[in-house]
Protein backbone atom coordinates (compact mmCIF):
# COMPACT_ATOMS: atom_id res chain seq x y z
CA UNK A 1 0.00 0.00 0.00
CA UNK A 2 1.48 3.19 -1.08
CA UNK A 3 0.87 6.26 1.32
CA UNK A 4 2.48 9.53 1.16
CA UNK A 5 4.33 10.56 3.89
CA UNK A 6 2.87 13.56 5.69
CA UNK A 7 -0.59 13.42 3.81
CA UNK A 8 -3.58 14.75 5.96
CA UNK A 9 -7.20 15.23 5.38
CA UNK A 10 -7.96 17.93 3.38
CA UNK A 11 -10.93 19.75 3.50
CA UNK A 12 -12.75 20.80 0.73
CA UNK A 13 -15.90 22.48 1.98
CA UNK A 14 -15.84 24.03 5.92
CA UNK A 15 -18.55 22.72 8.08
CA UNK A 16 -19.90 24.60 10.90
CA UNK A 17 -18.28 25.51 13.98
CA UNK A 18 -18.67 22.27 16.13
CA UNK A 19 -20.47 23.78 19.55
CA UNK A 20 -21.31 20.14 21.05
CA UNK A 21 -24.49 19.00 20.96
CA UNK A 22 -26.80 21.01 19.09
CA UNK A 23 -30.64 19.75 17.98
CA UNK A 24 -34.02 21.40 16.73
CA UNK A 25 -36.70 21.25 18.89
CA UNK A 26 -40.07 22.75 18.89
CA UNK A 27 -41.25 25.38 21.84
CA UNK A 28 -44.45 23.69 23.21
CA UNK A 29 -44.08 23.95 27.06
CA UNK A 30 -44.29 21.03 27.75
CA UNK A 31 -44.38 20.40 31.63
CA UNK A 32 -44.29 23.92 31.75
CA UNK A 33 -48.22 23.91 31.48
CA UNK A 34 -47.70 24.17 27.56
CA UNK A 35 -47.87 27.72 26.00
CA UNK A 36 -45.29 27.18 23.87
CA UNK A 37 -45.13 29.49 20.35
CA UNK A 38 -44.73 26.35 18.49
CA UNK A 39 -40.95 27.76 16.87
CA UNK A 40 -38.69 25.30 15.65
CA UNK A 41 -35.25 26.14 17.61
CA UNK A 42 -31.78 25.02 16.92
CA UNK A 43 -30.99 24.17 21.04
CA UNK A 44 -27.34 24.23 21.10
CA UNK A 45 -25.75 22.55 24.48
CA UNK A 46 -25.25 26.03 26.37
CA UNK A 47 -28.81 26.21 26.28
CA UNK A 48 -30.20 23.84 28.20
CA UNK A 49 -30.31 24.15 31.91
CA UNK A 50 -32.14 21.50 34.82
CA UNK A 51 -35.18 22.05 36.27
CA UNK A 52 -37.00 20.29 39.04
CA UNK A 53 -40.50 19.16 39.76
CA UNK A 54 -41.73 18.12 43.15
CA UNK A 55 -45.93 16.44 42.26
CA UNK A 56 -46.34 15.39 46.36
CA UNK A 57 -43.51 13.43 46.89
CA UNK A 58 -41.70 12.58 44.46
CA UNK A 59 -38.85 14.95 42.42
CA UNK A 60 -38.37 15.04 38.94
CA UNK A 61 -35.56 16.85 37.46
CA UNK A 62 -35.94 17.53 33.65
CA UNK A 63 -33.56 18.91 31.06
CA UNK A 64 -35.38 22.37 30.04
CA UNK A 65 -34.66 24.93 27.24
CA UNK A 66 -36.24 28.27 27.39
CA UNK A 67 -37.49 29.94 24.07
CA UNK A 68 -35.79 32.91 23.11
CA UNK A 69 -39.25 34.23 21.29
CA UNK A 70 -41.66 33.68 23.83
CA UNK A 71 -39.68 32.73 27.02
CA UNK A 72 -41.70 29.98 27.54
CA UNK A 73 -39.78 26.68 29.38
CA UNK A 74 -40.31 23.61 27.38
CA UNK A 75 -38.81 20.50 29.08
CA UNK A 76 -37.29 17.77 26.65
CA UNK A 77 -38.86 14.56 27.11
CA UNK A 78 -38.34 11.49 24.82
CA UNK A 79 -35.79 12.91 23.78
CA UNK A 80 -31.99 11.86 23.66
CA UNK A 81 -29.45 13.91 25.62
CA UNK A 82 -25.72 12.06 25.64
CA UNK A 83 -25.06 12.02 29.47
CA UNK A 84 -22.36 15.07 29.36
CA UNK A 85 -25.24 17.46 28.07
CA UNK A 86 -27.32 16.16 30.90
CA UNK A 87 -24.47 16.53 33.59
CA UNK A 88 -23.47 20.10 32.17
CA UNK A 89 -27.00 21.13 32.72
CA UNK A 90 -27.34 19.84 36.05
CA UNK A 91 -24.49 22.23 36.95
CA UNK A 92 -25.92 25.09 35.21
CA UNK A 93 -28.88 24.84 37.29
CA UNK A 94 -32.48 25.97 37.17
CA UNK A 95 -32.36 30.07 36.94
CA UNK A 96 -36.03 30.15 35.93
CA UNK A 97 -38.05 28.09 38.82
CA UNK A 98 -37.92 28.67 42.06
CA UNK A 99 -38.86 25.72 43.74
CA UNK A 100 -35.52 24.24 43.43
CA UNK A 101 -35.47 24.64 47.48
CA UNK A 102 -33.65 27.82 47.36
CA UNK A 103 -35.57 30.05 50.06
ZN1 LIG B 1 -41.71 29.91 22.12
Amino acid sequence: MLRAKGEAVKVIKPGRDQKGWAKELECTGDGNGGGGCGATLLVEEGDLFRTTNHVRDETTHFTTFKCIQCGVLTDLRGVSIPQHVRDRAAKRGSPDRSDDGAR
